[in-house]
């Protein structure tokens, strides 16, 4: 399965992008939700980073459990799955911001894509996916805060020289874009679980 494929099961549609000649120029953008690394300084992404977690806790706090666990049709995943789904992505990032901002390579393995119809998600009580990605939130957030203008420049290598190469493509390219990806899915996904939660 491809890398897109993979995002398609749940993630924002990557690849969007559009491809220039410097990969260094390319900003992740997304028709779906609108969202635009243009529009994002590392100041910005810090502040969103902080509030993140209030802002899905806030949705949650409208639902009753079981419809936080409802998936609105079969193939689109519920407000805990999308949670659980996002504190994956978010401790994805922040582990390879980590680990590139100390020089290192990130290790990537496919197959734990954090896909909700392959993991059982919706087991997880809706307090229980609120803390994980409140953790996992305020992690990346520390790194935002305190790493230096280097590191936050410290280009992404990832051990699969065609997945590094699909994400500079798409404009994830270093520390900071990697961050600001992790933004970009937490609030496309939020997107999601409010839409899937509409009285039909
Ligand atoms: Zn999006």
């Amino acid at each position: 399965m491809s890398l897109d494929e993979r995002s398609s099961l749940g993630g924002p549609t990557l690849g969007h992008a559009a491809v220039m000649d410097n990969a260094a120029e390319v900003q992740e953008t997304c028709d779906e939700c609108g969202f635009d690394a243009n529009d994002w300084t590392r100041d910005r992404i810090t502040k969103e980073l902080g509030t993140a977690a209030d802002a899905w806790r806030e949705v949650f706090g409208r639902h009753e459990a079981d419809t936080l666990h409802a998936r609105p049709r079969p193939e689109v995943w519920s407000a805990v799955e999308y949670a659980v789904h996002t504190a994956r992505v978010v401790e994805f990032w922040g582990d390879a911001c980590r680990t590139v901002t100390s020089g290192g390579v990130v290790d990537i393995d496919m197959a734990s894509y954090p896909d909700a119809d392959v993991f059982p998600y919706n087991e997880v009580a809706p307090d229980e996916a609120l803390a994980d990605l409140a953790t996992h939130f305020a992690s990346l957030h520390g790194l935002t805060e305190t790493a230096s203008t280097e590191e936050w420049a410290a280009p992404l290598r990832i051990s699969h020289p065609e997945i590094e190469q699909a994400f500079h493509a798409m404009g994830i390219a270093d520390a900071g874009t990697g961050a600001l990806h992790a933004v970009h899915d937490a609030l496309h996904h939020l997107g999601d679980v409010e839409r899937g939660l509409l009285p039909a």
